[in-house]
């Protein structure tokens, strides 16, 4: 076994306790990284605080991972020691299921094997990358391109894919009027990304607090959801609109905004049920879905368009000890746009 130091939660609620965690031997297709940089999502904070069920405890969350690895296992292919990686939000799948045959291993028909907070084949429980080093088999591992720093990579292995993936699917690109509800990180990078496909876009903030920097990454105009008028102004205007609000909203206030044969799709997670009126969809054809995350093929296409379009999260970088706190900012929107915990601050303490 090797030993790691982490950061894990040994309750709900927290706090934030440094411990250390065994990571299994390198198996013949295992690396070894050594972890640099681990983003704060708030699936991290979902998780661990059971909104979408029980969990083991301690937990290790993290799945915006990025590092370097330092070994690698006999059969070992892709990766060399020395080489500037990611892990996103799975480790693992059936690997021959349709789905993942199709390079959609997100969508494995047995389960993607999730990088904190599964059973892995191994029978092992994941914890993620709030800690110093991490085994990962190499085919869930993904190239960080050359000239992206480790520290804004780390958030593009989840809130970068998780927005990518949908508007590629959904066909972002010149000519498209697409909305983003909620400017987080996952907002943040939506907007970005939609900007950086040619499409108008539209933020859809609770309030216009943070509307200079909404302008001023790539959306064409910014509305806030707190103004009835904003509803009415818009009704009936957008191709797609990508819902990445982490609470319960008044869902058919939004499927309105959609135009004829447009698309809303949630990749917020909230625990509560979303209810939908029919009516909100039929008069229109319009369509109501979902999506997570995005492929490992998609999720290197996704880094290397980043690369060549210049595209970075907004991040602040924190140390290991102050977790709890960024986690209290993003539960009251306070987050501009993605914590980023220096995993370097954990090695010392
Ligand atoms: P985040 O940084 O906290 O952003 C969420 C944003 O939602 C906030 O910044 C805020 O934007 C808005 N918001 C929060 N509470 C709200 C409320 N009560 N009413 C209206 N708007 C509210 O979170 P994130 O890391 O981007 O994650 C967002 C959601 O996506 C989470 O539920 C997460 O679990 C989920 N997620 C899903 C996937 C997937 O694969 N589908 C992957 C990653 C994350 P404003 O301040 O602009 O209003
Ligand atoms: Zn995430
Ligand atoms: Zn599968």
């Amino acid at each position: 076994m090797i030993t790691a130091k982490a950061r894990a939660v040994f309750r709900p609620e927290g706090p934030f306790k440094l411990t250390t965690i065994e990571r299994r031997e390198l198996k013949p297709q295992d690396v070894l990284i050594e972890i640099k940089y681990a983003g704060i999502c708030h699936s991290d904070i979902h998780t661990a605080r059971g909104d979408w069920g029980p969990v083991n405890y301690p937990l290790v969350p993290g799945h915006e991972i990025a590092g370097i690895v330092t070994q690698v296992g006999s059969e070992v292919t892709k990766y060399a020691v020395g080489d500037r990686v990611g892990v996103g939000c799975m480790v693992d799948s059936c690997r021959e299921c349709v789905n993942c045959q199709r390079g959609e291993e997100q969508y494995c028909l047995s389960g993607n094997t999730g990088t904190y907070a599964a059973i892995d084949r191994y029978g092992q429980y994941t914890q993620g990358g709030y800690s110093t080093h991490i085994v990962v088999t190499e085919d869930f591992v993904v190239r960080i391109p050359d000239g992206m720093e480790l520290d804004v990579a780390a958030p593009l292995l989840c809130a970068g894919i998780t927005t990518y993936s949908p508007l590629r699917h959904w066909g972002a690109a010149p000519g498209k009027k697409i909305a983003v509800v909620g400017f987080g990180g996952l907002g943040h990078m939506a907007v970005k990304l939609a900007h950086a496909m040619g499409a108008e876009v539209t933020v859809l903030s609770q309030t216009l607090k943070k509307k200079e920097d909404g302008l001023r990454l790539g959306a064409d105009h910014y509305y806030a959801t707190s103004d009835p008028e904003t509803f009415k102004t818009l009704a009936g205007s957008f191709d797609l609109i990508i819902n990445t609000v982490s609470a319960k909203i008044d869902i058919n206030a939004y499927l309105s905004l959609l135009a004829l044969d447009g698309t809303l799709v949630n990749v917020g997670a909230p625990a509560e049920p979303l209810p939908v009126q029919v009516f909100s969809l039929i008069p229109h054809r319009r369509s109501f879905a979902g999506s997570m995350i995005g492929g490992i093929r998609e999720t290197q296409e996704m880094l290397d368009f980043c690369a060549e379009h210049n595209i970075a999260p907004e991040i602040e970088v924190i140390s290991a000890n102050q977790i709890d706190e960024a986690w209290e900012r993003v539960l009251v929107s306070d987050v501009r746009y993605r914590f980023v915990i220096d995993i370097r601050t954990m090695e010392n303490e």
